[in-house]
C-alpha cells in the first residue's frame, strides 16, 4: 500500500486540480493520499469528492508557511478542524500577503527588463494561494526561461536580489494551533537546504516540545546524508518519520507516490487526529 503524504493542486502552486491530484494518485497505485496546499484548505472539498470515485483515501491536509529565528519552513497540518477561526485567521493573513509580496518581486523583475506583469501572474494563480511558482510560470511563458526550476535558480531564490519575504506563521505557535484544532504537525523538508536557509536541531527539538508528530524524512530535496541525519534527530527527539512526493503536477518533475511514507506511521498519525464532529473522513 503506497501512502502519499504531501501534495498540491491549483488550490496553491501546483498544476492539477484537486480531482486530477486524486486520479494522478490512484493511477501511482497510492491508496492514501494527503492533499497539502499551500495555506489553504480550499481544493479538500473537490478531492473528496472524487476520492471514493478512485479508490483512494484522503487525508485532509494543509501546508501551512511558518517562520522561526527569521528563517522560512513549512508545517504540515493533518486533519485539523477547518472551522478554527484562529487557524483560518493565520492562515488568511499567510495568503493575503502573499500578494503584495508577489506584486513587490514581479515589480523588482519588470524593472530590471524582464517583460511579464502582475495580472499574468495573478491569471496563473487563478485564485489560489500566490506564491513564486506562479511568478515562475509568467517567466516561463515570457520566454525568459525554460521551465520553474531554472527561474528558481536564477530569478526566485531567497538569496537572489528578487526575493522578497511574507507574513509567515511562528512556526513553535503553528505546532501548537495545529494540535489545539484536532489536527497532527509534521515538519515539512526540514532538511531542504538547496531551497534556502533551513533551521537547526535545537529548532526541531523546540517543536518536538510544542507537539511535533513527525519529520517528513524521506523528500525529493533530502540528500542520503541529510535523511540518515534527519532519521536519528527523529530517533531521539522520539518523532514519527514520514516520506512524501511533495507532487506539484507539471511543476516538478516529481511523479505522485515517488516517497511514501509506512502503514504504521500513518496509522500512528491518524489515531493522533482528533475527530472533528460532521466530518465524515
Ligand atoms: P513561496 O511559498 O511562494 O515562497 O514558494 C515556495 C514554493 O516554490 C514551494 O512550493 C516549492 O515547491 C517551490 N519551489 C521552491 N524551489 C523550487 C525550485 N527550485 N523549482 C521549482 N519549484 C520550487
Ligand atoms: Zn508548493
Ligand atoms: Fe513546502
Ligand atoms: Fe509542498
Amino acid at each position: 500500500m503506497r501512502i502519499d503524504l504531501h501534495t498540491h493542486s491549483d488550490a496553491s502552486d501546483g498544476t492539477c486540480s484537486p480531482a486530477d491530484v486524486v486520479r494522478a494518485a490512484a493511477t501511482e497505485g497510492v491508496a492514501v493520499l494527503a492533499l497539502t496546499d499551500h495555506d489553504t484548505f480550499a481544493g479538500l472539498a473537490e478531492a473528496a469528492a472524487q476520492a471514493p470515485r478512485s479508490g483512494v483515501r484522503l487525508v485532509r491536509g494543509v501546508e501551512i508557511s511558518c517562520t522561526h529565528g527569521g528563517i522560512s519552513l513549512h508545517l504540515l497540518g493533518y486533519q485539523p478542524d477547518e472551522t478554527d477561526t484562529e487557524l483560518l485567521e493565520e492562515l488568511g493573513r499567510c495568503r493575503d500577503h502573499r500578494v503584495p509580496r508577489a506584486q513587490q518581486m514581479v515589480a523588482r523583475l519588470v524593472s530590471d527588463g524582464l517583460p511579464i506583469g502582475w495580472e499574468q501572474v495573478e491569471e496563473l494563480a487563478a485564485g489560489g494561494t500566490v506564491g513564486r511558482p506562479h511568478i515562475a510560470d509568467a517567466l516561463v511563458r515570457a520566454g525568459a526561461v525554460a521551465d520553474r526550476e531554472e527561474a528558481f535558480g536564477r530569478y526566485l531564490r531567497p538569496d537572489g536580489p528578487y526575493y522578497v519575504r511574507h507574513y509567515a506563521v511562528d512556526a513553535v505557535t503553528a505546532v501548537r494551533l495545529v494540535r489545539r484544532c484536532g489536527g497532527v504537525p509534521v515538519f515539512a523538508h526540514p532538511g531542504a537546504h538547496t531551497r534556502g536557509p533551513t533551521v537547526d536541531d535545537a529548532a526541531i527539538e523546540e517543536l518536538a516540545a510544542a507537539g511535533l508528530f513527525g519529520l517528513e524524512v524521506d523528500h525529493p530535496d533530502h540528500d542520503e546524508a541529510t535523511r540518515a541525519h534527519l532519521r536519528d534527530v527523529a530517533g531521539v527527539l522520539g518523532l514519527q518519520v514520514t516520506g512524501s512526493s511533495d507532487f506539484h503536477g507539471a511543476g516538478r518533475p516529481q511523479r505522485i507516490g515517488c516517497e511514501t511514507t509506512s502503514p504504521d506511521v500513518l496509522e500512528a498519525l491518524l489515531a493522533e487526529a482528533v475527530p472533528q464532529p460532521g466530518r465524515r473522513s
